[in-house]
Order: C-alpha cells, then structure tokens, then sequence
C-alpha cells in the first residue's frame, strides 16, 4: 500500500523545480528493488544516485567530496534552510565581537558544483524501498542516502522546557535567532545582574562549547557590566579542556565565573520560564539572563528512519559510516555516534571525507578502507586567548577509537603569546574549512 502510493507519488513530483529529473533514478525501478539488479554495483550500471539529507559541516561536504571523487554520481543534497548558519564562532557573537553576518553561507557554490539542492525538510525515509519523502510533496530515491541531520533539542527531557521557554532562556545551540535572542537580553541586561548557563550531560554538540561560551561571556562582563556575575550548573563533574579553561578563568575573570558541578549539586532538573529559575536538587537560581543548553538527539529524520537506537543518535559502522540500523543508509556529523569523536564541525567534516570515499567504493563494488579521522576542537577563552585539544581515531573492535599517543590539549604553561597565536589558528580553521565547505 505504501509503496504504491510512493510509485505514484514519486513519478509525479520529478518534476519539482529545485531538482532536476534526471538527477532521480526512476522510482518505479528503486520501489521494483530488482533482484537482478541489487546485487550489481551501481556505478557499473550508470545510474548511481546519492541522496544528502543536511546541509551542515558534515553533509555540504560529503556531498561536494562525492562529486569531486566522481562526477558521473549524481547528488542531491536536501537542505531545509535556504542558508546555513554556522555553530563555531556563534559564542563570540553572544559576547558581541562578532556579527552573526559572518556565520551564513549559501549553496550557490555547492550547486555550481553539478549538486541537485532539494530546498525542503525530509520528512520520511523507507529504507526498504530506498525512498525519501520532502515536505513539499516530491519523493526521492537513491542507491545510497547519507544522513547528516546534525541534532534537535529533547524538548521533553528537562520538565518547564519547551519550545515556548526556548524564547524566554534561550539555549542558542543552533545558530540562527536563538544565538541574537542571548545576545540581545546580555545588552539589555543591567550592570549586577545574574548569569546562569546550564550544561548538559554527555553527549552533545561541541562539548567544549559551553565553558568557550561562559568565558566568551565573562569576557562582556568584565569589560562591559563588572558588577554582574556567571554561573555554570553542570550535570557533569568533568569536561573537555577542563584544566585549561578553569586556569584561564583563575587568571582572566576571579569573582565573575562560577563553575557548579554535579557533585556541588549543579544538575538542573527543571526551569520556570515566567520567573527565569533554574532548580537544582539544593537550590534555585533566579537569573537575569538564563542560557539552558538541554539534552539532544540526533535531528529527527534519524529516528523517522529508524537508525537512532534507544540513546537518541545513530549507531555506524567506523570504516563506511554505514547504519547498524539501517542497509545503505549512512550517518555523519552530530548524529552519529562516532566512539571517541567528539560532536564538533572539524569531525563532521573529516567523518563526510571518509564516508564519501567509502560510499564511491561501495558503489563500484569494491571494500573501503580502515580509515583514520583526525579532529581539533580549538576553543576562545577571550577574543586573543584560545586552546585546543586534538586526536586521531581509528576503528578498532568496531569502534571510533583515539590512536594512542597520538592527540593532546594546549600546554598548561604557555605564554600568553602561544595563546594568542591559537585564538589565530581558531580563526583560521573556522575561515578555511567554511571556506571549504561552502565557498
Ligand atoms: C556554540 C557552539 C560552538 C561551536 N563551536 C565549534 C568549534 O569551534 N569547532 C567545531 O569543530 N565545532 C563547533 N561546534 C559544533 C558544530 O557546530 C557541530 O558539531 C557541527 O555543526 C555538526 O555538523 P553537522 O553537519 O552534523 O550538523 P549541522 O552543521 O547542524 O547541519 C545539519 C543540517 O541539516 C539540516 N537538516 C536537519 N534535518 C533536516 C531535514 N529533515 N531535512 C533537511 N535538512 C535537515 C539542518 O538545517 C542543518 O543545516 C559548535 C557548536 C555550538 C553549538
């Protein structure tokens, strides 16, 4: 009955503009699922198609990788957002030394590359029948689909937080309005006045991002609003770069930053919105300005086509980035559960290179290779101090696992002079790999 109505559904909305028809193989052939042809490499046959779900760091590249390997794969990247707004540097815009102007990019590069852009939200994926389904009614399908959704917010997972608290304390964990919202009630904030991060337990997006993002904060206090004061509530008793960070906060910002751990009773186990509290299993924080970063998930198309499990993300395998869940689907980025990696766009990047050689190859019918994924998570502490932490991961015992030795963090001792250069090095990565993906 399904695939029926997918057959036709799918053939009379080819003609959607964005997409082009002859980037589709026929749908009547994918819902056939030939015996005769399963089996046969794609690419043998001519007719390969790659479907990209996200736009993001992780699926702008995989797909722009894929038409560099091979350009007689046809592409198509499905994006909701006519323009993508970037995460990384989206701190140094709530502490106002950046412009949110400098976060978007578009896709016209991307299209100039000979990629399809569907601009619309999947809404559903058949694996079975190798199907996607888009918000504006067309229905795709593919030979292979990589998922690159990034995260949604658990809007049920912390009770008083919704949507609608969301524009009250906002989490400004995916850039966009979210990120001005923060920045707009720290202006309007008077000089003495609370602010309260919560930070959520392991995983999320960026797990450094909200200490980068206390510090970045503390920073506009200082300079700005001397008399006022940051605290962190914590679910976590340790965190990423946590020595580095808390030396920097010792010597740049005594009496402003407050880091609450677990065991200090720093779990947020709920929020009112109307009185801006957060509550903890000791206490209540009434806040000027309240940043809840909640528990996340993988971006909901994961869980619809059913390759999240029970935690919310997407297990893989760590050589093709291929679904545990799901035959020739693939997952990348933050949805993915990648082991060792961290959830970072650096990852999301390097992960869209190694699934996108994996999935040329599967497509000739030939076995990708045990790849190794390199990541660095560089962090500001202020607009000229910045640290990092960095390692390389292979898959061992199907696993994303740290090559021993092979990673580290930023001295513990360096001059302010190292630290400098590092917030350059920052910088630079964020311009060169935007620069990359989009431009
Ligand atoms: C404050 C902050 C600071 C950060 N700083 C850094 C940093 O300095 N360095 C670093 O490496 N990382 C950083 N990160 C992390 C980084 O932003 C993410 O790890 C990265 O964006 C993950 O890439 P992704 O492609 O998986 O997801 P995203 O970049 O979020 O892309 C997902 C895309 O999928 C689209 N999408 C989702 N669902 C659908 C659907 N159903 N249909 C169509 N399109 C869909 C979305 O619109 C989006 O464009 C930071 C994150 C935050 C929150």
């Amino acid at each position: 009955m399904v695939r029926s109505a997918a057959v036709r559904h799918g053939l009379s909305a080819m003609s959607g503009k964005r997409v082009n028809r002859r980037q589709f193989v026929s749908v009547s052939v994918a819902a056939a699922g030939s015996a005769a042809l399963c089996c046969a490499p794609a690419i043998a046959q001519g007719s390969a198609h790659v479907v990209v779900i996200g736009g993001g760091f992780a699926g702008a590249t995989c797909a722009r990788q894929l038409k560099r390997l091979d350009r007689k794969i046809q592409v198509t990247l499905v994006e909701t957002n006519p323009t993508f707004i970037a995460c990384p540097f989206s701190n140094a815009v709530i502490a106002g030394f950046c412009d949110l102007s400098a976060q978007r990019f578009t896709y016209e590069k991307v299209a100039a590359d000979g990629i399809a852009l569907a601009a619309a939200r999947a809404t559903a994926v058949e694996p079975g029948a190798r199907i996607i389904s888009l918000a504006d009614g067309q229905r795709l399908s593919y030979d292979r689909l990589i998922l690159a959704p990034g995260i949604d917010i658990r809007w049920d997972a912390l009770p008083g937080y919704g949507e609608a608290a969301a524009e009250q304390m906002p989490h400004a964990w995916k850039a966009g309005e979210q990120t001005l919202l923060l920045r707009r009630q720290l202006e309007t904030m008077e000089d003495g006045g609370l602010v309260v991060i919560s930070a959520p337990a392991n995983p999320f997006r960026c797990p450094p991002g909200p200490y980068e993002r206390a510090s970045l904060i503390a920073h506009y206090l200082k300079a700005r609003k001397p008399r006022s004061k940051l605290i962190i509530l914590d679910a976590k008793d340790v965190f990423s770069k946590q020595r580095l960070f808390q030396s920097a906060w010792k010597e740049l910002y005594p009496g402003i930053l407050e880091w609450v751990p677990l065991s200090s009773g720093g779990n947020v186990t709920s929020v009112d919105p109307n009185t801006n509290t957060l509550v903890t299993d000791f206490e209540k924080y009434r806040a000027n300005v309240a940043n809840v970063i909640p528990p996340q998930r993988a971006g909901g198309i994961a869980e619809r086509a059913g390759v999240a499990d029970v935690s919310g993300w997407c297990p893989i395998d760590p050589v093709t980035f291929e679904s545990r869940l799901q035959a020739n689907v693939h997952v990348i980025g933050d949805a993915a559960i990648a082991g060792a990696m961290p959830k970072s766009a650096f990852g999301a990047n390097a992960q869209a290179k190694t699934c996108a050689v994996a999935v040329v190859k599967l497509l000739r019918g030939e076995t990708p290779l045990s790849p190794k994924l390199i990541n660095t998570c560089y962090s500001l502490v202020a607009p000229d101090y910045g640290i990092s932490i960095a390692g390389v991961y292979h898959a061992v015992d199907g696993q994303l696992t740290e090559v021993p030795g092979s990673g580290g963090v930023s001295p513990s001792d360096a001059p302010r002079s190292t630290r400098s250069a590092e917030a350059n090095l920052a910088e630079d990565w964020f311009r060169t790999t935007t620069a990359e993906v989009f431009g």
